[in-house]
């Protein structure tokens, strides 16, 4: 076993008494190990978040700015060996995770840009009343395995920009990259300011009914954002944000140009192996069109190179995990005895590893699986339209609310079906991306909340409000 990871409380590197193994998708065998936090190491990481959340809260804003870019050109620093790490335990292509370590420290500076200040809401002569933003406390990040970094990082980022300190848990999936990221944390920032704890699901229920945590901000699926919310609400009523899972549709217009758009569209589905939340995961189609789109996203699947991340021109990596990629391959499995039919891939690649060759499908409708759920995975179907009204209440008849895109060569007409989907974000010719200073979030069950953007930061303050005399 090569590498073995550790937490970093408090500043320091700490040893775990229990490890769990973690594996490679590419190549389906374990090459490290990570630490398996105790409650008691979580107690420990919670008494220190909050020793330094009182010293950190006094920092004025320059200052935290100041401290918050430095973390963020020490990750730069080692991007090569992170990306290196991030590849081999998430299976993205190298240049992929390269792409996701420059956005986490672009995420931390474009976050860091922000600054709560107080709003005054009233001034006359009964006197003024501002509001002002306090944080919150010790705040524990929960993140998912599709983009560890970027997403562990910018619940952490919030936090940290409002003032308050942080405990991160990566998925027990991928777990390495977000330990390093913990130890150059604790060699940038103040002591204690940032703890990463690696363990598995338990560690997450731990965290939410901790009496020391105030808030929790969850990025993962429905189901476990619905635990988190329950049994936040049962301890402490700690604060929550969600981002959860999604369905997103994207509307293809009778009047689209197939052979521009199918490169896009096929990138918003299939980046990262389908594995994104804000990934295209269904195509509403205009029946004139479903034959020549169905043919070109096809070409595109079967030209694409799939294969182990670390080797070179790799476009697609496997799926992230074990149980993951049997859940699509039944997916798809089931769409087709349900008279689907794959106009690309419909199987596992017959290598080692955790490898489904990119499917396009056809010959599906609402009631299948592959259709109603959130796939998180390289397969995609097509659904045909003949009325566009009719293709708005089917994109909006879901309970996600994450995303979704309309595809027109008339932007003016786009945009009015747009303002009718109901998502978080909706865009026009294109689908997916996220940036610092945007928000973004989900409608239904989607999410709870926004993350990014000065309103994303705000979530993670209170709000206090002074009635002050003349
Ligand atoms: P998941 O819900 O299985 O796990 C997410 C995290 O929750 C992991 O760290 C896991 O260990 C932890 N966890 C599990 N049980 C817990 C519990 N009872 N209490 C607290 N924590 C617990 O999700 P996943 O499979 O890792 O990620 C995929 C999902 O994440 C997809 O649905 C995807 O759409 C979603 N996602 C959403 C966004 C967004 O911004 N909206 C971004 C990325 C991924």
């Amino acid at each position: 076993m090569e590498t073995t990871a550790t937490h970093t409380i408090d500043g320091k590197p700490v040893d775990g008494v229990e490890f769990f193994d973690v594996i490679n998708p590419a190549t389906a065998s374990v090459f490290a190990r990570a630490p398996d936090a105790s409650r008691a190491q979580l107690d420990l990481a919670v008494r220190a978040a909050r020793r330094a959340f009182e010293s950190w809260r006094a920092v004025p804003a320059e200052e935290r700015r100041k401290i918050l870019f430095g973390f963020a050109s020490a990750i730069r620093a080692q991007q090569q060996g992170l990306a290196q790490l991030l590849t081999r335990e998430q299976g993205k292509p190298l240049a992929a995770a390269i792409r996701e370590i420059d956005g986490t420290a672009a995420r931390i500076e474009g976050l860091a840009k922000f600054e709560l200040t107080p709003e005054t809401l009233r001034s006359d002569e009964r006197g003024r009343v501002v509001l002002d933003y306090q944080p919150l406390g010790v705040v524990g990040a929960i993140a998912p395995w599709n983009s560890p970094l970027l997403l562990g990082v910018q619940v952490a980022a919030q936090a940290l920009v409002a003032g308050n300190s942080v405990i991160l848990k990566p998925s027990p999936f991928t777990p390495l990259a977000t330990l390093k990221l913990g130890e150059i944390a604790g060699k940038t920032l103040p002591r204690g300011l940032f703890n990463t704890l690696s363990g598995g699901n338990e560690l997450g229920r731990w965290m939410t009914e901790h009496e020391g945590i105030d808030k929790i901000g969850f990025v993962g699926s429905v189901a476990t954002g619905k635990k988190v919310l329950a049994s936040a609400a049962a301890s402490n009523l700690k604060r929550v944000s969600l981002e959860l899972g999604g369905n997103d549709a994207a509307i293809v217009l009778a009047d689209a140009d197939v052979d521009a758009i199918a490169p896009q569209l096929f990138w918003s589905a299939f980046v990262n192996s389908g594995q994104r939340c804000m990934a295209v995961k269904r195509v509403l189609v205009h029946e004139s069109l479903l034959d020549r789109l169905g043919a070109a996203l096809s070409r595109l699947a079967n030209q694409v190179k799939v294969g182990d991340g670390l080797e070179p021109g790799v476009e697609l990596g496997p799926i992230q995990n074990r149980p993951q990629f049997e859940r699509v391959l039944g997916l798809i499995e089931d769409a087709v005895r349900r008279g689907g039919r794959a106009l690309a891939g419909g199987a596992a690649l017959d290598r080692p590893g955790y490898f489904i060759a990119p499917t396009v499908i056809t010959g599906v409708a609402e009631g299948t699986p592959l259709v109603d759920e959130e796939q998180f995975g390289p397969v995609l179907p097509l659904l045909a339209f003949s009325d566009v009204d009719a293709a708005v209440s089917r994109a909006n008849a879901t309970r996600f609310g994450l995303g979704a895109s309309v595809w027109s060569a008339n932007p003016q007409r786009a945009a009015d079906i747009a303002r009718r989907l109901e998502a978080g974000t909706v865009w026009i010719n294109s689908h997916g991306g996220s940036v610092p200073e945007i928000p973004f979030g989900g409608f239904k069950e989607s999410g709870v909340g926004r993350g990014l953007g000065l309103m994303g930061i705000k979530s993670y303050a209170e709000v206090r409000v002074l009635h002050l005399p003349l």
